[in-house]
Parts: C-alpha cells; structure tokens; sequence
C-alpha cells in the first residue's frame, strides 16, 4: 500500500461517507475537471486528500488540481508543506495573490465578509480560465448546520450550504463532498493522515457569532452521535413545504 494513503479507522468512515454523498448527489461525473479550493487547514486537505483517495471506489475518470489562495494579511498557511503534500497525493497545485486589503475603499473595514467575497470571485474567474467546471469546498455538516441556524436567527432566511450549486452566469458547480461528515471525524482523519499542522491564525477570525452558534448547537445535541445533525441536514433537502407558510 502506498504510504500516504495510509488505512486507518476515521479514514475509511470519511472515504466512505465522501463516495455516499458524491453517489447519491451525483457530485462527481465522468470527464468532470475538478478544482479544489484550499486553505492549508484540515478541512480542504482532507477533502483533497479523500478525493484523490476515493478514485477506485468511484470508477469514474476525473481530473483534480488544487488552488490556494494568497492575501496580503494573513501568511500562517506553510505553502511548502501543502503543496509537497498535494503532489504527494497526485494533486498539482497553484498559489494566487489576491490583495484583499488592498481592495478595500477608503473608509471600509476588513471582515470576514469582505474576505469570503473577494476570494471566491477570484476562484470562480480562476475555475472559469483554465477550463474546471467543478470547484470543490471543504465544508462539512456542522459548518452546513451552524450557517442554516445563523441565517435562520440573524437574517431570517431558510437557507445554508447546498451540497450542489451549479451557477446560471458561469459554466461552473460548487461541490461540498465532505457534507455528511462531522468536524470531529475530519478533525480525527486529519490527525491520522498527519495533516493537522496547518492552524489558521488569521488575525481577523474571530467569527463569534459563528462561535456562539456552535455552542448553542452543541447544547441541544449534547450526547447525540451526529443523528440530530444529520435530521437536520436531511431536512434542508425537503421539507414539509405547504406547513412552513399559508400560501
Ligand atoms: S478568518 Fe480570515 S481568512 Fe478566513 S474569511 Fe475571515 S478574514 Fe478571511
């Protein structure tokens, strides 16, 4: 076996919810040119590192690269690390300056918001130029589960993460393959791929309403294995539509 496909417990659970949610989704088709969006943290690693993983169990030919994304705030992502891991994983990878502060209009201030915004134009142009129809995101069920109850209390919107977005303006989806898997089981596939050393330590990433979410989510589901959050989850993709409103 090769070394850095390593079979360990988490792993395995992660490849395996990862071919689940791409089958049973279509995510992935055949000739699709997939380009995957990463941070250097675990999240978009262990996405990288499942995609490349899951070829076998998939049967299906597609073709991935990977693109970090550099601004002029924030250099805690160690470039060398992750792009010797990628090639290790047969993932080529590019790094793009985008100047996120330097963008800013006099008088406007950096956020989260701001940051998100910039970086995902400049990925969609990035996927559009060089031919990718398909820009996969590392998120996962509790980021998908924290946004929907954050856009429910905050905006008062039913609306979250989807798993497949294709865009009407461009020839390009958004795919979030690890959607079924919980932060702890990436937290833990992480740890046994040994890919946890790439900590974010943007100085504007303390998100506290995020945070402050999390920790009431975590309080309704204390105990619970993940089924709540999957309930959820699996709500976002029906519901009761004619009990949500009189029309
Ligand atoms: S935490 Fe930092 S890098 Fe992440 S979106 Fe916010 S500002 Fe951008």
């Amino acid at each position: 076996m090769n070394r850095f496909f390593r079979k360990t417990k988490t792993c395995e659970v992660v490849k395996k919810l990862t071919v689940k949610t791409v089958m049973e989704r279509s995510l992935i088709r055949e000739g699709d040119r997939i380009l995957i969006a990463v941070s250097g943290g675990k999240d978009s690693s262990v996405l990288a590192w499942t995609l490349s993983a899951i070829r076998p169990a998939l049967k299906i030919n597609y073709e991935l690269a990977a693109l970090h994304i550099s601004t002029d705030f924030c250099a805690c992502c160690k470039k060398s690390v992750l792009s010797q891991r990628l090639e290790e994983w047969g993932i080529p990878f590019t790094d793009l300056f985008v100047p996120v502060i330097g963008r800013l209009k006099k008088g406007e201030k950096m956020n989260c918001y701001w940051c998100s915004t910039q970086r995902r134009t400049e990925l969609l142009k990035y996927a559009v130029e060089n031919g990718f129809n398909k820009i996969a995101l590392g998120h996962h069920l509790d980021d998908i589960i924290e946004t929907f109850f954050m856009n429910l209390c905050s905006k008062g919107e039913l609306s979250a993460m989807p798993v497949l977005l294709k865009y009407r303006k461009y020839p390009v989806s958004l795919i979030r393959p690890l959607a079924l898997l919980e932060e702890k089981q990436i937290i833990s596939c992480a740890a046994e791929q040994n890919i946890l050393k790439n900590a974010c330590t943007c100085p504007y990433g303390q998100n506290s309403k995020r945070r402050s979410m999390r920790s009431r989510i975590a309080d309704f589901t204390a105990g619970d294995s993940g089924a709540i959050k999957r309930r959820i989850f699996a709500a976002l993709g029906g519901g009761e539509k004619d009990y949500l409103s009189e029309e």
